[in-house]
C-alpha cells in the first residue's frame, strides 16, 4: 500500500506532547499507521515521510510551540516532496481549521474523537493534494479497539473510560474530550489478558476519573470490581490506575486495593488545593477534610501505601491564607511525591476569565515554598525506606544518569523510583526483569540501592525486551459495544491523568 517512490514503505514519526493519555493515544496512532503499512522512522531520520503531532492544549503557549515546530518543518517538507504532516490531539480539536489556515503546509488535521481515521485522511490528502480536516464532536470508536503499538514490553496502559462529567474550572478536558464514556469490563479485561499474554507484567488502568467508572452502565461499584477482576488474571503482577477523584472515591475501592494482591499500594489522587474556598472556585466538589479522610482510610488499610498528588498554586483568588491551607494538607497527607503546577490561564476554560488573577511573582514565591515543603516531606518519607527490601521492575529510560553511575533503574511496587547497582549480575538484568534489592540511600525524588541485589528473576517481558519485540494489541472488539463508545483520551496538566 503506502509506499514511497523507491517502492519502500513510507516512514512515520509521532511527536507527542502532554499527558499520559496522549502518550497512550500515540501508541494507537503508531499501531494504526503500522497496520496501514507504514514503518517507524529511525531516530536519526530527519525526513520521515509522515510526521504526526499529537498535541496538548493544556500547557501554556502550546499553540506557539506547535506553530513554531510546524514552521521548522516547512523547509524540510519543501525539500522532501511527498512528505506529509498531520496534527491531532487536543489542540487540533480546539483549533480545527485554523491550523491549516495558519500553516497551509499541514496535510491532515484530526481530532481527539477520530484517531482511527488518520491513515484514510493521509491517503485522501495525498490523492487530492489538499488538506483534510476531520474533527468529530463525539467518539467514533473507543480508542482501545484500535491497533496499538506498545512502547514498553513490561508495562501497558489500558483505557477504562474517556471524557469527564466534571467541570473543573481550570480544565479544558470536558470541552475537548466530551462526557465520560465507559468501556465494558469484559472488553477491558480482554485487553489486559492480551497484554499479559504478550509478557506484560504491569497494567495501568486509565481514565480521567476512574472512581466514576460505571456511571454509564449504572454500577457505582464497578471500579472496585474491576480491580478485583484484575486480581484473577494469572501472570499480571502489578495493577495501577490513574486518576481517582476524591469526590467519587468509595470505600470499596480501598478494600479492593488492599485485598487484591496484584494491585499496587500506590495512589495518585489529585488534591489541587487544600483550601475549601479555592476548591469551590475550582468547582471540585470535595473538601480538604474529605480528601484527608480518604488518605487516612487508605493508610489504615495499607500502611505501606505511597500517596502522590497534583497541586495547582496561584489559582485566581487564592489568598495567602488559602495557600497556607494547601501547605497544611501537604504536611498532613505526607505525600511520597507531588506534581506541582503554577496556575496559568488556559484559553477556553472558565478560570481564564475569573477575577483575581495573581501576579506572576506571587505565584512563583508560593510555588517555591510549596516545592520546599513537598521535598522536605517526600525526603523524610523516602528515608523511612532505607534498609528495606524493595521489588523493582526494571525499566528503560527511568535513570538519566545510569550510564554515568553504572546503575539500573526501575519502579518499586509502590511506584517509587529506584536506582540500583546490578553488582555481579551486571549485563544479565534486562528491562522487564524483576529484582529484589535493599535501599541504601534516599533522596527527595528517588531511592538508591547500592548493594548486591538479593534476587533477580528473568521474565517474559525481559525476553521480549532482549529480542527487541514490542507488544502489539490488535484492536479487535470482543463482542462489546462500539457505537458511540468512548474515544479518545482526555488530558491535562492540572487536569486528571496528567502524567
Ligand atoms: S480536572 Fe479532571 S475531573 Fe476536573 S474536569 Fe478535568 S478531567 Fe474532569
Amino acid at each position: 500500500m503506502t509506499t514511497a517512490a523507491a517502492g519502500s514503505p513510507r516512514t512515520y514519526q509521532v511527536r507527542t506532547y502532554g499527558c499520559q493519555m496522549n502518550v497512550h493515544d500515540s501508541e494507537r496512532i503508531s499501531g494504526l499507521l503500522e497496520q496501514a503499512g507504514y514503518v517507524r522512522a529511525a531516530e536519526a531520520d530527519e525526513q520521515p515521510d509522515v510526521v504526526v503531532f499529537n498535541t496538548c492544549a493544556v500547557r501554556e503557549n502550546a499553540d506557539n510551540r506547535l506553530y513554531g515546530n510546524l514552521g521548522h518543518l516547512r523547509p524540510v517538507k519543501d525539500k522532501h516532496p511527498g512528505m506529509q504532516i498531520a496534527v491531532g490531539g487536543c489542540l487540533a480539536q480546539k483549533d480545527r481549521g485554523d491550523i491549516v489556515r495558519k500553516a497551509p503546509w499541514v496535510d491532515v488535521v484530526f481530532g481527539t474523537h477520530n484517531i482511527g481515521s488518520l491513515p484514510v485522511l493521509l491517503e485522501r490528502a495525498r490523492h487530492n493534494t489538499a488538506a483534510e480536516v476531520e474533527i468529530l464532536e463525539s467518539l467514533d470508536v473507543f480508542p482501545s479497539t484500535l491497533p496499538t503499538r506498545r512502547e514498553s514490553t513490561y508495562a501497558g496502559w489500558v483505557s477504562i473510560s474517556v471524557g469527564c462529567n466534571n467541570t473543573c474550572t481550570f480544565c479544558i478536558v470536558p470541552s475537548l474530550r466530551g462526557k465520560e464514556k465507559d468501556r465494558r469490563p469484559g472488553d477491558i479485561l480482554s485487553e489486559v489478558r492480551a497484554l499479559v499474554d504478550e509478557g506484560v507484567l504491569e497494567v495501568t488502568l486509565l481514565g480521567q476519573n476512574v472512581n466514576s467508572y460505571g456511571v454509564e452502565f449504572g454500577d457505582r461499584y464497578a471500579f472496585g470490581k474491576l480491580l478485583r477482576a484484575c486480581g484473577d488474571i494469572e501472570g499480571l503482577e502489578r495493577v495501577r490506575f490513574t486518576s481517582p477523584h476524591p469526590k467519587d472515591f468509595t470505600d470499596d475501592v480501598i478494600a479492593a486495593m488492599a485485598e487484591t494482591p496484584n494491585v499496587c499500594h500506590s495512589l495518585h489522587m489529585p488534591l489541587q488545593s487544600g483550601s475549601d474556598e479555592v476548591l469551590r472556585a475550582m468547582r471540585r466538589s470535595y473538601r480538604s477534610e474529605k480528601y484527608l479522610g480518604i488518605i487516612e482510610k487508605v493508610r489504615a488499610a495499607m500502611p505501606d501505601a505511597a500517596i502522590t498528588t497534583d497541586i495547582i498554586v496561584g489559582f485566581p483568588g487564592e489568598t495567602d491564607a488559602d495557600f497556607e491551607k494547601t501547605l497544611d494538607v501537604v504536611r498532613e497527607a505526607r505525600f511520597s511525591s507531588a506534581f506541582t503546577f503554577q496556575y496559568s490561564k488556559r484559553p477556553g476554560t472558565p478560570a481564564a476569565t475569573m477575577d483575581g488573577q495573581l501576579p506572576k511573582q506571587v505565584v512563583q514565591e508560593r510555588y517555591e515554598r510549596l516545592i520546599a515543603t513537598v521535598e522536605e516531606i517526600t525526603w523524610a518519607e523516602n528515608r523511612k525506606l532505607v534498609g528495606e527490601t524493595v521489588e523493582v521492575l526494571v525499566a528503560v529510560g527511568e535513570g538519566r544518569k545510569d550510564e554515568r553511575t553504572g546503575r539500573l533503574s526501575g519502579r518499586a511496587r509502590d511506584g517509587r523510583l529506584v536506582h540500583f547497582d546490578a553488582g555481579s549480575l551486571a549485563g544479565q538484568i534486562r528491562p522487564g526483569d524483576i529484582v529484589h534489592t535493599t535501599v541504601t540511600y534516599a533522596a527527595p525524588h528517588h531511592l538508591n540501592a547500592d548493594g548486591e541485589p538479593l534476587s533477580h528473576r528473568r521474565t517474559r517481558a525481559g525476553d521480549a525486551a532482549e529480542a527487541g519485540r514490542a507488544p502489539r494489541t490488535p484492536g479487535v472488539l470482543l463482542g462489546l459495544p462500539t457505537i458511540g463508545a468512548p474515544a479518545a483520551v482526555p488530558a491535562p496538566t492540572g487536569g486528571c491523568a496528567a502524567r
